[in-house]
């Protein structure tokens, strides 16, 4: 994706954002990390099951872009489109066996914001996504002139994790009767053969 570099690039934005504080056809960009409180609040979902006291455990990172466009026009009116991505290094507890994994996350989206009440609409009732400007964009809905910013991107980010981390593909797991890892040896529940 080609970020236009020519404008001001904010470093902050609101966790929903009022749409008709943006000025019609003008990008609006942003670069967001964990300084921002509800950015910083991602990462910790994103190690919400990591054991951070372990020994090994260091701090990852996660940026977010977004770059806004309001438009307005038939078919949708008011709305506003978002191009954005979202990149992260964190480490996730292993699914068997709990171990510090390294986990990353690099992904693209695109989405457009229509007024609410386009949901009741059959026309629009079916559509995930709408084709706009010659683009596709995943489609979205606002209410009462509110954009969700946050709340869309938790959405892309946690589509977009590995939900089953393992420490390595052939990881034999915990016993589930004593907890011995197996990796590291047998237990008389599981014999070494
Ligand atoms: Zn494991
Ligand atoms: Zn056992």
């Amino acid at each position: 994706m080609t970020m236009q570099r020519d404008h001001q690039i904010y470093d902050s934005i609101d966790k929903e954002v009022i749409l008709s504080r943006y000025v019609f056809d003008e990008t609006v960009q942003y670069e967001l990390d964990d300084s921002l409180d509800w950015v910083s609040a991602l990462y910790d979902e994103l190690e919400e099951n990591t054991d951070r006291e372990e020994e090994g455990y260091k701090k990852g990172n996660i940026s977010v872009r977004l770059q806004l466009k309001r438009k307005s026009g038939k078919p949708f009116g008011d709305h506003l489109l978002v191009k954005g991505s979202i990149e992260a290094q964190y480490t996730a507890g292993c699914v068997r066996c709990l171990t510090l994994t390294p986990e990353s996350v690099d992904t693209e989206f695109q989405c457009a914001f229509i007024n609410s009440r386009f949901e009741k609409d059959p026309e629009f009732e079916e559509l995930d996504d709408i084709f706009t400007e010659n683009e596709e964009y995943d489609l979205y809905f606002y209410e009462k002139g509110k954009i969700e910013i946050a709340e869309m991107v938790h959405e892309y980010l946690f589509m977009n994790i590995n939900h089953l981390p393992l420490h390595d593909p052939n990881c034999l797991g915990l016993c589930q009767e004593c907890g011995q890892d197996l990796n590291k040896g047998s237990c008389i529940h599981h014999p070494a053969q």
